[in-house]
């Protein structure tokens, strides 16, 4: 059985983000938008997906989705439903056996949630994840905020999405709802409904909650960072000794010394050691393993490259940088002077907050090849979550 997904994300309310669509705010890191969608994209039941999205954002959700393998995006309509029913057209030349319909602001839909659905389809022609209501129901008189009854809950659900159907069933019932002269309907399992066709309920997911207000952003912000449980530390060392030259290269900046530093790229032995660290800390080698001393193209690289390669490596894993922490040993240049400078620089290239970047320098009290002003070492540590 072949499965596709249909994302909508066709909604321009920007109650949330000012002129940016709500699905298209940023959360760790990532767009609201390519949580939900990577959750069907990577989910190995599900087939082609195609995001349903308005003509405003297309270069938003290009941005968005890049690297993702996904069918072209369509243009929606001015309501849900029309949106849906465009999207469930378009896919008419892949006739797929189902379909799974998601709405763009539910970033936190599960692959348990999503396999529910689908084990339901294989009983019938409509399946939705949904809640049982659990707090007590109370309808208001119509005059003034008091109660006028309780409603009895029993049997009552939430309907959250996806929701799955049979791909001709929804689609020939979604075409009688266009021509249907009654007010839009807010889910798919409605227009499902009026068709005739049985939907079954499944259970959904607490987090599987829909993105509406600025509570809800917060709520998923609390959620995100919560589940980014896996924490990890990952140290690097590095030494670079010194050679002709008139300044060295430290944490990005160019400090005037009576020599240079001797090396790799750029020699900047800080973002070197601070490389290290980020690559151990998601144990995915170190600086030489990516970057082989040997080739030519790095021998004179800013090294913010290897530091902003590492960086996408953690935002490939889904994590987040916590803190950093560099320890500058040598003698000569002064460290102290620079250490704002040097935060203020590194804060810009991990995009990361300064209260989450420490820089000190040291002397090794005259000791050693760093005491005899022979080259400049750094300790670096990163400290890094990762989702699980
Ligand atoms: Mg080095």
């Amino acid at each position: 059985m072949s499965t596709a997904a249909l994302i909508v994300a066709a909604g321009r309310g920007q109650r949330l983000g000012g002129s940016l669509a709500k699905q298209y705010l940023e959360l760790g890191g990532c767009a609201l938008l390519t949580h939900s969608v990577s959750a069907f994209a990577n989910h190995e039941a599900v087939g082609p997906v195609r995001v349903v999205i308005s003509a405003d954002d297309e270069q938003t959700y290009r941005a968005a989705v890049s690297g993702l393998e996904l069918l072209e995006p369509v243009i929606g309509g001015a309501e849900r439903q029309e949106s849906v029913r465009l999207g469930l057209e378009s896919l008419e030349g892949l006739a797929p056996d189902r379909v799974l319909i998601h709405d763009a602001a539910r970033p936190f839909v599960s692959a348990g949630v999503i396999d529910r659905v689908l084990a339901a389809l294989e009983q019938g022609p409509g399946a939705v994840a949904a809640v049982a209501l659990a707090d007590t129901l109370k309808r208001q008189t119509a005059a003034s905020r008091t109660i006028a009854a309780t409603v009895d809950r029993a049997g009552l659900w939430r309907a959250q999405t996806p929701q799955g159907f049979a791909y001709a069933e929804i689609l020939a019932a979604h075409r009688a709802a266009a021509q249907s002269a009654g007010p839009d309907f807010t889910d798919d399992a409605a227009v499902a409904e009026a068709a005739g066709l049985t939907v079954e309920l499944v259970a959904g997911d607490e987090d599987n909650f829909k993105i509406t207000t600025t509570d809800d952003m917060e709520r998923a912000r609390r959620l995100f960072d919560s589940r980014l449980g896996d924490v990890r530390v990952g140290s690097g060392f590095d030494v670079h000794r010194f050679g002709p030259g008139d300044h060295v290269m430290l944490c990005g900046l160019a400090l005037p010394h009576e020599r240079g530093l001797v090396g790799l790229s750029d020699a900047d032995v800080a973002l070197h050691a601070l490389t290290d660290a980020l690559l151990s800390a998601l144990a995915e080698g170190d600086i030489g393993s990516h970057f082989p001393p040997g080739e030519e193209r790095w021998q004179d690289a800013d090294s913010a490259t290897f530091v902003r390669f590492a960086m996408a490596r953690l935002a490939a894993r889904g994590g987040r940088l916590a803190h950093v922490d560099l320890t500058i040993v040598c003698q000569q240049p002064k460290i102290a002077p620079q250490r704002e400078a040097m935060r203020a620089r590194l804060a810009e290239l991990l995009e990361l907050e300064p209260g989450r970047i420490a820089v000190k320098g040291t002397t090794s009290e005259g000791l050693g090849f760093t005491g005899r002003g022979e080259g400049i070492a750094v300790q670096a540590t990163a400290t890094v979550r990762l989702p699980g």
